[in-house]
């Protein structure tokens, strides 16, 4: 019998192999000067809780949204959840990105909306049935710890609070990847610390989570992976690390 033709499954749940990013001038068309991220190798293992941080500009949001195949590598190759991203065909974009949840430093949540329907809206749009919803929902919401506030209006909540709708709407299709850009940096040093827990808590139930953030103590003391980029290039990349100080 003719043996099925198998690749062996990657141990990562990310890997990115020597990834550079350039962006186009829009008006032009030419590339631009700076490479956004230059020879980027990472690899992440399911189930890592994993800091992105730098300086502004140094590639940070790039990399979420080469994660999120937003963006194509300039060269390189980047494999997700086992999707070979600069091969994956258009019409299985919508079903990668299902099994990714993103997370906003603007919440970007839907305002004329309740917090129940701003959840149950991501999983309209993947087409779970009405029980199903009546279900996910109600449990997303108790899970960030909302269970009492599902009728109210984004505008008539705290910022940590609307930050948390927006984690149950990450969260409610189950996604095997969490990303957070900046999830805390409209959110004050107390609702921070509250926002993290929760990620962390999210992280050791099984989700693989990335955050980006410019919050020194948090890394400092939260004794997780840390990467350091700058000017689009990994500095450093540390088991329990911390936040390095460039003053
Ligand atoms: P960070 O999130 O760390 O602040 P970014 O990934 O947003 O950094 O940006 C990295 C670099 O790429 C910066 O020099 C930024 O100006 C540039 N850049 C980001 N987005 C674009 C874009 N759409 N077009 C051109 N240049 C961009
Ligand atoms: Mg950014």
């Amino acid at each position: 019998m003719k043996k099925k033709k198998s690749t062996k499954p990657s141990p990562y749940i990310i890997e990115l192999n020597n990834v550079t990013k350039i962006y186009k001038d829009s008006s032009t068309g030419a590339n631009s000067a700076q490479h956004a991220l230059h020879g980027v190798n990472l690899k992440v293992k399911p189930g890592e809780f994993v800091f992105i941080v730098g300086e502004s500009g140094s590639g940070k949001s790039t990399m979420i949204k080469l994660l999120l195949r937003e963006l194509t590598p300039t060269e390189g190759t980047i494999n997700v959840m086992g999707y070979d991203l600069n091969h994956i065909r258009h019409h299985k974009i919508p079903k990668f990105r299902r099994n990714i949840g993103i997370v906003f430093q603007n919440f970007r949540l839907l305002n004329d909306r309740n917090v129940y329907e701003n959840v149950a809206f991501a999983q309209r749009i993947i087409q779970r049935s009405n029980k199903e919803i009546r279900r996910n929902v109600p449990a997303v919401l108790a899970r960030v710890g909302l269970a009492g506030k599902y009728k109210a209006k984004p505008k008539h909540l705290s910022g940590g609070e609307q930050q948390r709708v927006a984690i149950a709407r990450a969260l409610v299709n189950k996604p095997s990847i969490l990303l957070c850009d900046e999830p805390t940096g409209n959110l004050d040093p107390k609702i921070t610390w509250d926002i993290m827990k929760l990620l962390e808590n999210i992280n050791e139930q099984g989700t693989t989570v990335l955050v980006v953030t410019h919050n020194a103590d948090i890394v400092n003391s939260m004794q997780k992976r840390v990467i350091t980029l700058e000017k689009g290039v990994i500095v450093s990349d540390e088991e329990k690390g911390g936040y390095i100080d460039e003053d």
